[in-house]
């Protein structure tokens, strides 16, 4: 069981929570100007590392806010937690990229 430390509310267990799929996936500023396989990308491709993952979660059963958290996806060991539009801690720095998706290059996009 996962204890995950809500930034609003402090540690609780893992089943007041859902999962919210990869943080830092940017919008992109003009959907209407990506090509269909550009699109395709934005919607579905996502990072699947062996190690720190940032990933978005919400405190369903509390504060039901949505925050940020950098999990480890070998160990499920949390390295970090922090709010909504924050940036992640220094050390997990290129988590947070922006274009670190493929098919949302950086001049396309806006920060989420
Ligand atoms: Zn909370």
């Amino acid at each position: 069981m996962l204890i995950i430390d809500c930034p609003h509310c402090g540690p609780r267990h893992e089943q007041e929570f859902h999962y919210g799929r990869q943080a830092h996936v940017a919008y992109p500023a003009d959907p209407s100007a990506l090509t269909d396989e550009e699109w395709a990308h934005y919607l579905f491709y996502r990072d699947n590392p062996r190690g720190p993952h940032a990933e978005r979660w919400v405190h369903s059963a509390g504060c039901r806010k949505w925050f940020n958290v950098v999990r480890d996806t070998l160990t499920y060991e949390i390295k970090a937690v922090y709010r909504a539009g924050e940036q992640p801690p220094p050390e997990y720095a290129a988590l947070a990229r922006p274009g670190a998706v493929a098919g949302t290059a950086p001049e396309t996009t806006k920060e989420a």
